[in-house]
């Protein structure tokens, strides 16, 4: 089947070549017909590839309307109080009784998901098959959270040489803020909150100003599922809510998942009063996010990896790919075959169970980015028909004359390709780490060798190796970068749960 396309089919039209040969024309690489491959989760998942299914979870969010957005937290300091007087309660009930609540929220998310979706696309624009993956990924949070405090959050004894009995135990702070993001609205609000509720923490949780009715229901069910109202408070509001929480003392430690500028106001005023305590700040932010391929690369592979690395959730992924650098004498082949691919994405109402890419979160998002967009104009080597209404940002190729052309995160489709010479690997990875972020980074190669180099050199939290570099799954893709990308705990990994904790030794002497 190999030899029946010519290049100049391939170059002309990739997935027909790829429908022609039934998967790659390199053996043993089968791609799936959909550029968008579904998102793995552990969670179990509905077939969006079953027409029928999709049509049905379609007319089922349909059905659903836009809940009425919660109301702005009044008065910061008083839920703080409340969580206050709420937390050392919460934290000396058995780890089984907060774990269990993780569980029973689970499956409350899990019973309504049509509903939860349906919040997600039209609250957060996100297309099904994200809002199905925003979903599942909350869903695995908590029970992999549940599962990690169950084995590692009770008391342990330590030897003791000298005589002592040492008892070592993993306690609650106090109260814990947590500020989530519009991008993973669900996911990541319930990430770092129930985080922090199942090491014993009380929790005031700030959703994005754009996205509170999800956060909203994801505390009720939260609610529902046996977590105290005082333990977990909802707080809805813009910047100033925010930074009155993070302003109160009596705040044990704050988890952010956002841009870089709000982690260092958060770091800032954490430290500005000399009479406070010193607490912890888990911040993930954003990326220059690289993905460096080479000539031995499988191409129809890198094409279909870079495309839903750049593209799926139009790009606004702390995740997503920024900057394709392609070694040179692949390179136009490559933006040629990734322009054909581009073309076959649906860009559309995130409703309509068709659409690959839907519009961005709101109209600053898409000034910003366009703004951007109309600088580089004399760089676009190729960009998409958007609909002219509702902020649809067109996914774009960027040519860069240089890998340092590009210092800053366009959070949205925006695509930078610069190209590198053969033997300049090592220098590659380097100016890439120069830029300071440390998130994501992908390598296409077949070569064992550069998969070693890259992985020595790189400085990234999550390196993605022949594959896409976006959606991370919890308990086997620990998530969170370093640098300007953030202060490195990684959600859904094993290490994660003990940044939430006080540490405490007992040592008696017997
Ligand atoms: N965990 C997500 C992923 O791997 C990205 C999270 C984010 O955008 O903050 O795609």
């Amino acid at each position: 089947a190999d030899e029946r396309l010519s290049d100049e089919a391939l170059l002309a039209d990739p997935v027909a070549r790829i429908d022609a040969v039934g998967g790659s024309r390199h053996p043993g690489i089968a791609l799936p017909r959909d550029l968008f491959a579904p998102e793995r989760r552990n969670s179990e998942g509905i077939d969006l590839q079953d027409s029928d299914t999709l049509a049905a979870i379609a007319a089922e969010i349909g059905r659903h309307s836009l809940p009425p957005a919660p109301a702005d937290l009044a008065d910061p300091a008083a839920a703080v109080a409340r969580a206050r007087a709420a937390a050392d309660d919460w934290s000396a009930r058995p780890v089984e009784a907060r774990a269990a609540c993780l569980d029973r929220l689970a499956d409350l998310l899990e019973e309504h998901r049509a509903e939860l979706m349906a919040i997600c696309v039209h609250e957060a624009r996100k297309t099904i098959p994200d809002a199905l993956a925003e979903v599942r990924e909350a869903v695995d949070f908590c029970r992999y959270y549940a599962d990690q405090a169950r084995a590692h959050l009770q008391p342990v004894e330590l030897p003791g040489p000298t005589g002592e009995r040492n008892i070592l135990r993993m306690e609650g702070r106090g109260v814990w803020v947590t500020i989530a993001p519009w991008n993973f609205p669900l996911a990541i609000f319930l990430g770092q909150t129930v985080a922090a509720l199942v090491t014993g923490n009380a929790v005031v949780a700030k959703p994005a100003p754009q996205t509170p009715r999800i956060a909203a229901r994801a505390v009720a069910l939260a609610h529902q599922a046996g977590v105290p109202a005082d333990v977990l408070i909802l707080a809805a509001g813009g910047p100033d809510t925010g930074a009155a929480l993070v302003a109160d003392a009596r705040v044990a430690g704050v988890a952010f998942t956002g841009s870089t500028a709000t982690a260092r106001r958060i770091a800032r005023a954490l430290l500005a009063d000399d009479s406070r305590p010193l607490v912890p700040l888990i911040a993930e932010t954003g990326g220059i996010n690289a993905m460096i391929v080479d000539s031995t690369a499988l191409a129809e592979q890198v094409v279909q990896d870079v495309v839903t690395s750049a593209f799926r959730s139009a790009g606004q992924r702390c995740s997503a790919l920024r900057l394709l650098l392609l070694q040179d004498d692949i390179a136009d082949h490559t933006i040629e075959m990734l322009k054909g691919a581009m073309n076959t994405l649906v860009i559309g109402d995130p409703a309509d169970p068709a659409t690959d890419v839907g519009p961005v979160i709101d109209a600053a998002a898409y000034d910003r980015l366009m703004a951007h967009r109309t600088a580089m104009a004399g760089r676009i080597v190729h960009s998409l028909a958007v609909p002219e209404a509702g902020h649809f940002v067109p996914p774009t190729i960027i040519r860069l004359d240089d890998i340092d052309d590009l210092q800053a995160e366009w959070f949205g489709p925006l695509l930078h390709v610069a190209t590198w010479k053969a033997g300049t690997l090592e220098e590659v990875v380097a100016r890439v780490n120069a830029k300071g972020f440390g998130l994501t980074m992908g390598l296409h190669s077949r070569i064992a060798r550069a998969a070693e180099t890259v992985e020595a050199l790189a400085r990234v939290g999550n390196l993605y190796v022949n594959r896409s570099m976006i959606g991370a799954i919890v308990g086997s893709q620990p998530f969170g970068g370093e640098g300007h990308s953030g202060t490195g705990p990684k959600a859904g990994g094993p290490h994660y749960l003990p940044r939430f904790c006080a540490e405490r030794v007992t040592s008696t002497d017997t």
